[in-house]
């Protein structure tokens, strides 16, 4: 079986994209000065957080989370959500706009929480770290946004192999995802992720976590509708 993944599609108009979820609020800036938006858009429940965009090359992510804000956010249908969600469409802006994995630093943002295997290496590096643990605006974000929210479920979206990779007691809600979309459950992605959301918040915080791989190549046009139904399952 081969190993080759397909490139992923771009969007046309990635800024104007990024500008459709300002309702949601600004959370804060980018590495690159790119408004970064999010907040909480539903009322009781289990805290969900639900995340896009970490890679900004991975544009499935973005095209799933785009569509879940049509389909509940801008409709209104999200307010009647038995969650109490969190939700941030686009984690990384510049890399949106770069269709790049990396951050305006250069940094690829889940590399960069601050874990205890962090681990330095080069800027230039596909899985560059940052200079110091935690050192981005993004990571910075997203750390208050933990803190403060305290989610008691995490789901990040990005593309690759298609895979639900639980990290920490997730096992439960990728079940649930899989009953409406066949992908396969893992724990092991098959290389160590120091720095990584599912690190941090999964592993070590035992906080269930997400990291679902999206098929990556799918036409951006396809992948709401693919992936809905395992989103609508945790959300
Ligand atoms: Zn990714």
């Amino acid at each position: 079986m081969s190993d080759e993944v397909k490139p992923s599609e771009q969007f046309n108009d990635p800024a104007g994209l990024v500008e459709k979820f300002s309702s949601l609020g600004r959370l804060g800036t980018s590495a690159g000065g790119r408004a970064i938006y999010g907040g909480r858009i539903a009322g009781h429940g289990e805290r969900v957080l639900f995340i896009g965009g970490v890679h900004g090359n991975e544009t499935e992510g973005v095209a799933a989370t785009a569509g879940f804000f049509d389909e509940f956010v801008a409709s209104g249908k999200a307010r009647k959500s038995a969650t109490d969600l969190f939700f941030i469409p686009v984690m990384n802006p510049d890399g949106l706009a770069n269709f790049s994995r990396h951050n305006g630093h250069g940094v690829d943002l889940n590399r960069n929480m601050p874990t205890k295997d962090w681990q330095q290496n080069s800027p230039g590096e596909k899985y560059y770290s940052g200079p110091t643990a935690g050192s981005e605006s993004e990571t910075a974000i997203l750390m208050q946004v933990l803190h403060e929210f305290d989610p008691q479920f995490i789901v990040s979206l990005h593309s690759w192999k298609p895979m639900f990779n639980v990290n920490g007691p997730a096992r439960t809600y990728a079940e649930r995802m899989q009953s409406a979309l066949n992908y396969v459950i893992t724990e092991d992605i098959g290389y160590p992720t120091p720095g990584s959301l599912g690190t941090y918040a999964g592993w070590e915080r035992g906080i269930p976590t997400i990291t679902f791989e999206i098929e990556r190549g799918l036409p951006l046009g396809q992948v709401y509708q693919t992936v809905r139904g395992a989103l609508l399952a945790v959300v």
